[in-house]
């Protein structure tokens, strides 16, 4: 299934020495609801492996790039033709952004960790509050992403991962694919 628009998320003020589990989360949690990889604008090699090693166990081609400059990569991104939506508590309510967003090809969604920069308000096409209250990048992203997609991420495949996880009512399951079987 191919969902649209393609997204995908920069993450700015990440400090190494503070955030990387919630950057890391941040990263697990866009993958498994339907981005297509993150940039990372730090440089934090230990953080970006570690979600591409469970992208990999898991399936599907999720990356993540390291230490990307956030101002070139929203440029590029938008010279590329994408848009730039920048989830902050300031912005538009994201219950009357979301239906113009959703038309359009290619979103790259930026979540802050410290203060945002004051220029980042600027150079968005949409400034976005999942309820104008202070709270997570983590539940931020989730819920901007289940809207966006109305619930059609949780249909997703990861194709070719080598763990998979059978839904079970009681424990735990899974299955070990092994080279052999991805063909
Ligand atoms: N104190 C920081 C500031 O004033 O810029 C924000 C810190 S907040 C913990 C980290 C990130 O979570 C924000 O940069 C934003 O991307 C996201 N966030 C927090 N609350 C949000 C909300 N209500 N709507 C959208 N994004 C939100």
């Amino acid at each position: 299934m191919n969902l649209k628009p393609i997204s995908y998320i920069l993450r700015i003020g990440h400090r190494p020495e503070r955030d990387q589990r919630v950057t890391t989360h941040v990263g697990l949690s866009s993958r498994a609801l339907g981005a297509s990889g993150m940039y990372l604008a730090a440089d934090d090699q230990k953080v970006s492996d570690s979600i591409e090693d469970v992208a990999h166990r898991f399936g599907g081609t999720y990356f993540c790039e390291n230490n990307v400059k956030w101002k070139s990569c929203i440029k590029q991104f938008q010279k590329d033709g994408g848009k730039v939506v920048h989830l902050t508590m300031y912005g538009l309510r994201l219950q009357d952004a979301i239906a113009d967003i959703r038309k359009e090809e290619k979103i790259l969604v930026v979540v802050g960790a410290e203060k945002v920069p004051g220029d980042m308000y600027e150079l968005a096409d949409y400034n976005v509050a999942v309820a104008n209250q202070p709270h997570s990048e983590i539940s931020a992203l989730a819920l901007f992403l289940d809207h966006l997609y109305e619930g059609k991420e949780l249909e997703l495949d990861f194709p070719e991962a080598e763990i998979e996880v059978l839904p079970t009512k009681i424990g735990k399951t899974t299955i070990k694919h092994t080279e052999y079987d991805k063909d």
